[in-house]
């Protein structure tokens, strides 16, 4: 199962992804690549494979990833190669990607689960990209800009999470994580496992 975790820059995605990561089993994360700098304390192939711009233009012709967009003018990705190795391993996994990315998945994997965090206000979401301490004035300013387009895009989503206490929330996306676990089209073959026990 692929699921899709979008929101504006600073709504929350990394934070509660992280506490998800932690407590549900059998789930994976795909990272992603892209031609942005990396910021201090992120790791090469831990946050992001850090890519310069023409090695990402190679990658996308050579059709590597699953979807690509241009986010906050930068390059950003999701490697086939990534997604498939979770999954191998039969693990669920999680894509924190932009709108534009959840947009595309949406058309090519049709029983993705899709999941739009919402800051509790523009102000809140404000303080929090301000405190996170990241980005300069004028890419913060950006940021801000694009999230007033991206928030208007969460009726595509299957789920909405208003990310206001981080414990609620974590808990929330991982309640949905196993509610379309549970799902009866995802529990067929298991289900029919158990049941031959019952014809013996
Ligand atoms: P994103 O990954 O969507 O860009 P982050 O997870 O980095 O967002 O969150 C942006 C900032 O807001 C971080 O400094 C984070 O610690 C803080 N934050 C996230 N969720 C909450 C929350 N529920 N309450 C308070 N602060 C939060
Ligand atoms: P950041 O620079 O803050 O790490 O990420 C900026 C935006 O790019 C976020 O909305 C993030 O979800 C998005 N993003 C990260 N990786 C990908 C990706 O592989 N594909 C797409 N479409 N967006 C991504």
């Amino acid at each position: 199962m692929l699921v899709v975790v979008s929101s504006p820059s600073g709504g929350g995605k990394g934070t509660l992804i992280r506490r998800v990561l932690k407590i549900v089993p059998d789930l994976g994360y795909s990272v992603s690549f892209t031609t942005r700098a990396p910021r201090e304390g992120e790791e090469h192939g831990r946050h992001y494979f850090f890519v310069p711009v023409e090695k990402f233009r190679e990658m996308a012709s050579a059709g590597a990833f699953l979807e690509w967009a241009v986010v906050h003018g930068n390059l950003y990705g999701t490697a086939h190669a990534q997604v498939e190795r979770e999954l191998a391993e039969g693990h669920d996994i999680i894509l924190e990607i932009d709108v534009q990315g959840a947009d595309s998945v949406r058309r090519l994997v049709s029983d993705a689960v899709t999941v739009f965090i919402l800051p509790p206000s523009f102000e809140i979401l404000r303080e929090r990209l301000t405190g996170r301490g990241s980005e300069e004035p004028d890419e913060l300013t950006l940021r801000l800009m694009n999230a007033r387009q991206e928030v208007a895009a969460y009726r595509r989503f299957d789920y909405v999470i208003i990310n206001d206490d981080a414990d609620r929330a974590a808990a929330q996306l991982a309640s949905v994580i196993y509610a379309e676990r549970a799902r009866l089209v995802r529990q067929e073959e298991a289900a029919q496992c158990v049941l031959e026990t019952f014809s013996q």
